[in-house]
C-alpha cells in the first residue's frame, strides 16, 4: 500500500474522523464519505435559549493517553471541562427512592441500598468456583459471583446506563473484558482487585488515577467539530452503497441525492454501524454479512428538560440516578446535566438529560414526543420531587443507538479480523470493535491506523 493511493473513510462519526485525521497526519490522501449532512455521528450538541443540549453522549472518560493527547493536539485544552466534584455522587432507585451508591467500605456497610443478606453474600465471593464456560452472560456471571441483589440493584442499572442494555443478553467476555479477566486471572473479583493492586505496588507501578469524566464548554460536538475542520474533504449526504474488489483495489458505489457513481481507492476504512456495513460485506463475503446485520442496536430517546430551580424540591447533589429494571419505571436513568458541567442552563434553571427505551423498553423510545414528555415529567416528579412543568424540552430519538455485545459477540469481533486478513487494504474502526464509549471508539480508530502503518 503506497501513500499515493487514495484512502476512503466511510462514515464521519468520531471513529471515522479520528481515522481520517491520523491517516492524513501520516501523509495519506483521504476522502471521507458521510451519509448525513452532519459530521460527528451520534455526537451532536445544540445551544438553544441558553440551554446546552447534548443529543448523544454527554461526556466521556479520560481513559487513555491517546484521547488526552488528541484533545490537546486539536487545541481543545482550554475548551475541556471536567465533571464537578459533587457529581462523584450517584444514585440508584430503590423502592421509589434515590439511594446514594456507597463509595467507601463504611458507607457500604451502612447503606440501605443493599440488604445485610446481600452484603454477607459478597463475603463468599473469593471462595466460589470460577464460572463455567468462556462466554456467559453478564447476569449469569454476576449472579454466580455476587448474588441476585447485586445483579438487580448495581449491575442491571449500570448496564442500562452505559449500554442501554440487558445483562441477561450481554457477554461478560466481550462487553466487560476487565471484569472477566479478574476471575480468569485470580479466580475471584475481590481477590483480583486486592492482589492486582498489591502486584502493581510490588512492581513499583503507580496505579493509574481513576479516569476523569470530561466534556467541553459547548458540549461534546466541540471535539468532532475540531476534527472535522482538520480532515478533508468530507463529502456529505453521500451513502456508500456498494463495495467491490478488482485486482486488489476497492471500487465504492456512492449515492448522493439519487445520483450514483463509482470511485476507486487503494485503501478503505469503514466506520459505519454493522447494520450499514452488512450490505457492503455481502458483496465480497456473503457468509459474514448476516452476523453483522444481526447485531442489535436498540432505540433510545434522549429527553432533555429544564425546570425552574424553585420547582425542584431536592438538592441536585450528584451525577444523577439510574433505575434498576425491577423498579418497573419508564426511564432508564437521568443525568443532572447542569450540576455536572457549568453553563448548561441559564441562571435559575436546572437541566436533566433522561434516557428512555433501550433493550428494556424499546417501544417507549419511539413514542410520539408529547407522550415521551409526559412520561419523563411524571417520573421526574415522582423520583426527584419536581412540582412545575418543564420550561424547556428537547427530544432526540435514536432508532439504532448502541451495538449490544451479546453472548457470542466474540464471533462478530473475529469477522473484522478475518476480513482485514483476507482483503489487504480493507479496514474497520468503530464502536462495534473494542467497546462502545467515545474513548473506545477513538482507540479503535487509533489501533486501525497503527495496523495500516504496520506498527502492530
Ligand atoms: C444516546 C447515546 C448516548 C451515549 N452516551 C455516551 C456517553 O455518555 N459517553 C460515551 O463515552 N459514549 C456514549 N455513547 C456511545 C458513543 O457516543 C458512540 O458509541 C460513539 O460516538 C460512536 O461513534 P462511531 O463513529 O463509531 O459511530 P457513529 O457515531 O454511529 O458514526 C457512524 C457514521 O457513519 C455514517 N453512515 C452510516 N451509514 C453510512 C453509509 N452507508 N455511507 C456513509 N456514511 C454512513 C453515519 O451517518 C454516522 O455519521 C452514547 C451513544 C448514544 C447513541
Amino acid at each position: 500500500m503506497s501513500k499515493r493511493d487514495r484512502v476512503a473513510v466511510i462514515g464521519a462519526g468520531v471513529s471515522g474522523l479520528c481515522t481520517a485525521y491520523w491517516l492524513q497526519k501520516n501523509g495519506f490522501e483521504v476522502r471521507v464519505f458521510e451519509k448525513t449532512a452532519h459530521a460527528g455521528g451520534v455526537i451532536a450538541s445544540e445551544r438553544v435559549n441558553g440551554f446546552l443540549v447534548d443529543l448523544g453522549p454527554n461526556s466521556t472518560l479520560e481513559t487513555s493517553e491517546v484521547l488526552k493527547e488528541l484533545v490537546e493536539e486539536l487545541g481543545l485544552g482550554a475548551e475541556k471541562v471536567y465533571a464537578s466534584e459533587v457529581s462523584n455522587k450517584r444514585y440508584i432507585v430503590r423502592n421509589g427512592k434515590l439511594m446514594p451508591i456507597p463509595m467507601s467500605v463504611l458507607s457500604f456497610l451502612q447503606t440501605g441500598l443493599f440488604s445485610w443478606k446481600a452484603k454477607l453474600r459478597l463475603l463468599q465471593e473469593p471462595f466460589l468456583k470460577p464460572t463455567l464456560g468462556d462466554d456467559i452472560s453478564l447476569a449469569d456471571f454476576v449472579h454466580h459471583r455476587l448474588g441476585r441483589e447485586f445483579l438487580d440493584y448495581a449491575i442491571n442499572p449500570f448496564v442500562a446506563g452505559v449500554y442501554a442494555g440487558d445483562p441477561r443478553t450481554l457477554s461478560t467476555a466481550a462487553g466487560f473484558p476487565k471484569l472477566y479477566a479478574l476471575e480468569k486471572n485470580y479466580g475471584s473479583l475481590i481477590r483480583g482487585a486486592i492482589l492486582g493492586a498489591r502486584e502493581r505496588k510490588k512492581r513499583k507501578e503507580v496505579a493509574k488515577d481513576r479516569a476523569r469524566m470530561f466534556s467541553f464548554r459547548d458540549g461534546m460536538q466541540t471535539f468532532t467539530d475540531a476534527l472535522k475542520e482538520k480532515v478533508g474533504p468530507i463529502t456529505y449526504n453521500t451513502s456508500v452503497t456498494g463495495l467491490q474488489i478488482r485486482d486488489g483495489r476497492f471500487e465504492l458505489q456512492l449515492e448522493q441525492e439519487g445520483h450514483k457513481q463509482q470511485q476507486e481507492f487503494g485503501l478503505v476504512v469503514s466506520s459505519v454501524p454493522t447494520h450499514a456495513l452488512a450490505p457492503l460485506v455481502s458483496e465480497i463475503a456473503p457468509d459474514m454479512a448476516q452476523p453483522l446485520a444481526d447485531v442489535y442496536y436498540p432505540p433510545v430517546a434522549v429527553v432533555y428538560m429544564a425546570f425552574k430551580q424553585e420547582d425542584i424540591q431536592r438538592e441536585l447533589d450528584g451525577f444523577g440516578f439510574l433505575v434498576p429494571e425491577v423498579e418497573k419505571r419508564k426511564i432508564l436513568g437521568s443525568i443532572w446535566s447542569s450540576t455536572i458541567f457549568p453553563d448548561r442552563a441559564p441562571e435559575g434553571y436546572a437541566s436533566f438529560t433522561s434516557f428512555v427505551g433501550g433493550t428494556r423498553q424499546p417501544d417507549n423510545a419511539l413514542l410520539p414526543d408529547e407522550q415521551l414528555k409526559e412520561m419523563v415529567v411524571s417520573e421526574l416528579k415522582s423520583l426527584v420531587g419536581i412540582t412545575g412543568e418543564p420550561a424547556f424540552t428537547k427530544i432526540k430519538k435514536w432508532q439504532k443507538a448502541i451495538p449490544q455485545y451479546k453472548v457470542g459477540y466474540k464471533k462478530v469481533q473475529a469477522i473484522f479480523e478475518k476480513l482485514e486478513a483476507q482483503y489487504p487494504g480493507l479496514h474497520f474502526a468503530g464502536n462495534y470493535r473494542r467497546g462502545i464509549s467515545v474513548g473506545d471508539s477513538v482507540l479503535s480508530a487509533h489501533e486501525t491506523v497503527e495496523r495500516i502503518l504496520g506498527n502492530i
